[in-house]
């Protein structure tokens, strides 16, 4: 049988961001080499997290990945999150649930603009602490590395993050991974900041359970699987549950964490749940499983949104209403229609309060936040204030 997921220390979720190829999957290999020799964790080498581009292309494998390691005080599950523009939707995603970030910037580069990106998406959908890792210190000149140290306080700063007290630590992910032990012991220093800059956050136990749907998979002979992090709640095997999307009530024949069976998955936790009876093509990332009868989907909706400047990755000309993007909420992603107040028209880089009309009903409920994407590109980020109307 499996060992079963044993729960000794508060866990939390925590993910790299930051400008491709500043190293957030060689620093995120190189955590799992340093905590899997201090026998804390179990070592994910870089190609096994910089999963294969055609497995995520045909959306059946997760497009970010998920590594899990303890350190000292807690148990982490720890996202990769994929530095590149088309992915914005799973940074978006996956931001929403990390209960902090680790921001990744070359010391030799510098800020570029997935950078700030990432760190405004992270603010817009509530990532309250971020710890920075300037990496490549191996390569950068300790002048510049200087320089870069202040922009990345500065643009943190900017965005309303602490970035004059944030701890910024000095890593090299690469040669971590080779063992130099001046770069491991760099990495135990980014952990011990990670461990005490990154409160534990208050979950949502007592409330009813709810996890949107990540992913779903077929296990030969046992069922159809669906995969997320729960967001409020606690679920056991044996519940009952509403899938909302797939109109279906189903019970929970399966909870496990990182391959491990638990008693009973908690708001925060990555699970899988086994469903009874659900056919694998009845179920779709964006759906949500919860308490039956605990939610209620609507289609209007209220919300704050920023839209990002043109210089910040946005449009370049202004939103009327009857514009018509896609909204990303919670996994979700419905297409839905515009309708401004008075002015009737906002630019790019303006925060505006706009009516939302979905094409098809979600759940919704105020202070859910969401992204806002047209072709492909993240254009604004918002918050949802009043549902119905
Ligand atoms: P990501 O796109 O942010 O995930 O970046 P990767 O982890 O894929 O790294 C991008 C490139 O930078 C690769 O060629 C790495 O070998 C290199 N790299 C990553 N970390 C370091 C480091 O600490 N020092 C040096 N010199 N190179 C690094
Ligand atoms: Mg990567």
């Amino acid at each position: 049988a499996k060992q079963a997921y044993v729960r000794t220390k508060p866990h939390l979720n925590i993910g790299t961001m930051g400008h491709v190829d500043h190293g957030k999957t060689t620093l995120t290999a190189a955590i799992t080499k340093v905590l899997s020799d201090r026998g804390t964790g179990a070592f994910v080498p870089f190609d096994r997290i910089d999963r294969a581009p055609e497995e995520a292309a045909r959306g059946i494998t997760i497009t970010i990945a998920h590594v899990e390691y303890e350190t000292g005080t807690r148990h982490y599950a720890h996202i990769d999150m994929p530095g590149h523009a088309d992915f914005i939707k799973n940074m978006v995603t996956g931001a929403a649930q990390v209960d902090g970030a680790i921001l990744v910037v070359s010391a030799v580069d510098g800020v570029m603009p997935q950078t700030a990106e990432h760190v405004l998406l992270a603010r817009q959908v509530g990532v309250e602490h971020v710890v920075v890792a300037l990496n490549k210190a191996d390569a950068g000149e300790e002048e510049l590395t200087e320089l870069v140290e202040l922009e990345v306080r500065e643009l943190l700063t900017a965005h309303g993050y602490p970035g004059d007290t944030l701890p910024v630590v000095r890593v090299s992910g690469l040669r971590a991974l080779e063992g130099d032990p001046r770069w491991t012991g760099a990495i135990e220093a980014l952990l011990d900041a990670v461990d005490t800059w990154v409160p534990v956050p208050e979950r949502y136990l007592d409330a009813p359970f709810l996890l949107p749907v990540e992913n779903v998979l077929t296990i030969t002979g046992r069922g159809t699987v669906v995969t997320g992090a729960v967001e409020r709640g606690t679920v056991r095997v044996g519940d009952k549950v509403e899938v909302l999307g797939a109109g279906t009530e189903t019970v929970v024949t399966g909870v496990e964490t990182f391959g491990k069976p638990m008693e009973e998955a908690q708001a925060g936790d990555n699970v899988a749940l086994l469903l009874r009876g659900v056919p694998r093509d009845a179920v779709r990332r964006g759906h949500i499983v919860a308490v039956p009868g605990s939610l209620t989907p609507r289609r209007r909706f209220t919300a704050t949104v920023r839209l990002l400047s043109t210089r910040e990755g946005g449009r370049r000309t202004p939103v009327t209403s009857g514009y018509r993007p896609q909204f990303y909420l919670r996994t979700a992603d419905v297409a839905g229609e515009v309708a401004l107040g008075e002015d009737g028209i906002a630019l790019p880089g303006d925060t505006v309060t706009l009516d939302v009309g979905l094409d098809h009903a979600v759940p919704l409920e105020t202070g859910l936040g969401f992204a806002v994407r047209e072709g492909g590109r993240t254009v604004g980020a918002g918050t949802v204030t009043r549902v119905g109307g």
